[in-house]
């Protein structure tokens, strides 16, 4: 097998995996969110080579994946009665629990804090991992720093394949979006929206605190950093905007690629990405991170994407889509 390989996630391919994890090596593999770059999740030295891998800042701190919520005592000092509800509600999901750590897990995997971040994956080929390794995985998005995460094995393979032992080829990732972070050391906070959505969390436990992004950030160090930014420049119009935009910049000499969903881009777009148009926007987030990938890949200046209402997945695209404009 050569270095970064990508492998059919068969039995043979599962227990290599978790051979090379047992040796402190980084493999990557499907979720149900996007891609995971897996180690083991209580060694120190594998955990630095997360870090090293995707050049990610040490204070942001990663997720651990455990295959059952049988797993947590092991590695969360308490576990207050709102995180048991949402673990009984959405693991295995796209849910990840911020719960007081036990000595156990290594400061590295916290970004130095006394909390670990924590989620069962619904996706069976990551559960299959896990059972295979037989303890917690941390795995953050198998992306470098900064970039879309990945959605396809291809998309870690063009990122890492250079600096991963093995990629486990899962097909499409099936949300497209990463887990949703909520902080449960206290009163529930949402810290980080993603592909489980906030009226389904409110569902369960009722309203949630009104967002306060300046201590949230604080919280949850990741959300401090640029994120999700293809190369080129990323401007975000409404669904009636849109054409006139496309006008307007393809006029003033640059090379434009349109994601649409509803809009009708016009003749001046060099390339339309078209995503479903499903009233949930399920297939919009789906193709997110595949569409920025790939439209800068056909090396255009300026990409525009369509908003969508900020509900459900729509709040999250629309998050998405305002990091992925940040400069
Ligand atoms: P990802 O790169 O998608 O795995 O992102 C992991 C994100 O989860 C981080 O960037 C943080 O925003 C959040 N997170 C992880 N651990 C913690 C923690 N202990 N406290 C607060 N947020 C956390
Ligand atoms: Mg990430």
């Amino acid at each position: 097998m050569s270095p970064g390989e990508v492998r059919a996630p068969d039995p043979a391919a599962l227990r290599e995996a978790a051979a090379l994890l047992r040796a402190r090596q980084l493999v990557a593999f499907p979720t149900e969110t996007v891609y995971g770059l897996g180690a083991d999740g209580l060694d120190p030295a594998a955990l630095a080579a997360i870090f090293a891998a995707k050049e990610r800042p040490a204070d942001n701190p990663l997720i651990l994946h455990i295959a059952s919520a049988d797993q947590l005592d092991a590695i969360a000092q308490t576990i207050p009665p709102a995180a048991l509800r949402l673990a009984a509600a959405f693991w295995p999901g796209p849910l990840t629990l911020v719960l007081p750590r036990r000595p156990v897990v290594p400061p590295i995997a916290c970004g130095g804090l006394d909390t670990v971040a924590v989620r069962v994956p619904a996706h069976p080929v990551a559960l299959a991992l896990l059972r295979e390794f037989g303890g917690p995985l941390a795995a953050p998005s198998a992306n470098r720093s900064g970039r879309p995460s990945p959605t396809l094995a291809a998309h870690v393979a063009a990122d890492l394949g250079d600096r991963v032992a093995m990629i486990l080829d899962g097909g499409p990732a099936i949300h497209g979006l990463e887990s949703t972070v909520v902080d449960c050391t206290g009163a529930p906070r949402l810290l980080r929206l993603g592909a489980l959505t906030r009226e389904a969390i409110e569902a369960v436990l009722g309203p949630l605190a009104a967002d306060d992004p300046g201590s949230a950030a604080l919280r949850s160090p990741g959300l401090r950093y640029r994120h999700y930014a293809p190369r080129a420049r990323v401007v975000i119009a409404s669904t009636w905007e849109l054409p006139r935009i496309v006008t307007q910049l393809r006029a003033a000499g640059e090379r434009v690629a349109v994601i649409v969903r509803e809009a009708e881009p016009g003749p001046g777009a060099a390339t339309v990405w078209r995503v479903p148009d499903d009233p949930e926007f399920v297939g919009y987030a789906r193709e997110l991170y595949a569409a920025l990938r790939g439209l800068d890949a056909g090396g255009v200046g300026v990409i525009i994407a369509e908003s969508v209402p900020e509900r459900g997945l729509g709040r999250v695209i629309m998050d998405r889509l305002r990091r992925a404009a940040a400069r």
